[in-house]
């Protein structure tokens, strides 16, 4: 028989696991594969590992391993990744969000329809704040505008893949990891389940505006250079728009004459020009510290405890 391994990165869940684990076993009973659940503790600091340890005197089928510190979500699935021994791999978040009985339909597509993987994208954006919905939108939009890699909009972290592609994404050993993108920068054939999304059963979201907002430079930053190539661009075009304004100048003094005027304007031309000198050096300072930080060469997470 085939095995599955069920990767589960949990940060502060000791509420949400015990129901995610009934749930999941009784959702996947017919499923004629075997299993292996690898729960991850992202360093949380109330009973998560208590939970799981409970579990494992349940259930042989139960691995875990636990971080030093939070490391964030996408270390966590690294380490799962990496930890999996499974034919195929499953990725899922712990707060039923992604529903399990949807994994029988997934492993339809890769056993019988001979995809690599099958990954899911939410259709709306139910329960979410109007403005987070916007702005998400907005991400995806220029992201897909100025990246090579394509990045789905709604696409959930929960997807089954095949070892072979698993085998490809363990090659990317970056440390800054944006996942979506690099399960789309493998390639392989994927297929889009799409589903209405689920409120999540206990605590809370780990995710608030801001931090979605740095995740997001991430991915832009990791996925494309465009921001880059910005910078020269304004440069051209302000340089022209210098060269035409002299000419303005001079014309216009050897006909008119020069009575100084127009202080406001300089002003207002030297803040902007101020402004676009520092975004464009705010730009490559981005990319320039996470060249820094992938030099390094740290590890992507480290564990304490691993069973
Ligand atoms: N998570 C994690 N490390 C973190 C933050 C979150 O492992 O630093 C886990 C979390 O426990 C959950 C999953 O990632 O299983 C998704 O997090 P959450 O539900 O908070 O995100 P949302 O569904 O609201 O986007
Ligand atoms: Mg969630």
């Amino acid at each position: 028989m085939k095995k599955l391994s069920v990767i589960v990165p949990c940060y502060n869940e000791e509420a949400a696991t015990p129901l995610f684990y009934e749930t999941f076993i009784q959702k996947t009973a017919d499923m004629a594969v075997e299993f292996e659940l690898i729960f991850v503790d992202d360093g949380s600091k109330d009973g998560t590992l208590a939970a799981f340890r409970a579990l494992r005197d349940r259930d042989e089928r139960v691995h875990y391993i636990s971080f030093s510190r939070n490391f964030g979500k996408e270390s966590a699935m690294f380490a799962g990744l990496e930890a999996a021994q499974g034919d195929y791999i499953a990725i899922m978040d712990v707060d039923l969000q992604d529903p399990p009985e949807l994994l029988p339909q997934m492993l339809e597509g890769i056993e019988q329809e001979g995809f690599d993987c099958v990954a899911t994208r939410r259709v709306t954006r139910k329960g979410e704040p109007k403005v987070r919905s916007f702005f998400a939108r907005q991400f995806y939009k220029l992201i897909n505008h100025i990246s090579k890699t394509e990045i789905v909009d709604g696409a959930r972290d929960f997807r089954l893949m095949t070892r072979q592609m698993v085998n490809s994404i363990l090659e990317l050993k970056e440390v800054s990891r944006f996942s979506k993108g690099l399960f789309s920068w493998v390639g392989y054939q994927t297929k889009w389940l799409e589903y209405e999304n689920v409120e999540r059963v206990a605590g809370e979201t780990k995710w608030n505006f801001w931090k979605l907002l740095v995740y997001s430079i991430d991915g832009i930053i990791g996925f494309s250079t465009a921001p880059l190539a910005l910078a020269s661009v304004m440069g051209v075009v302000f340089c022209l728009l210098a060269f035409l304004l002299m000419l303005y100048f001079l014309i216009k003094t050897i006909f008119w004459g020069d009575p100084v005027a127009g202080f406001p304007a300089l002003i207002c031309i030297i803040l902007l020009l101020g402004g676009i000198q520092l975004f464009s050096v705010g730009v490559l300072g981005q990319y320039l510290s996470k060249t820094y930080l992938e030099t390094k060469k740290r590890p992507i997470y480290i564990a304490k405890e691993r069973c």
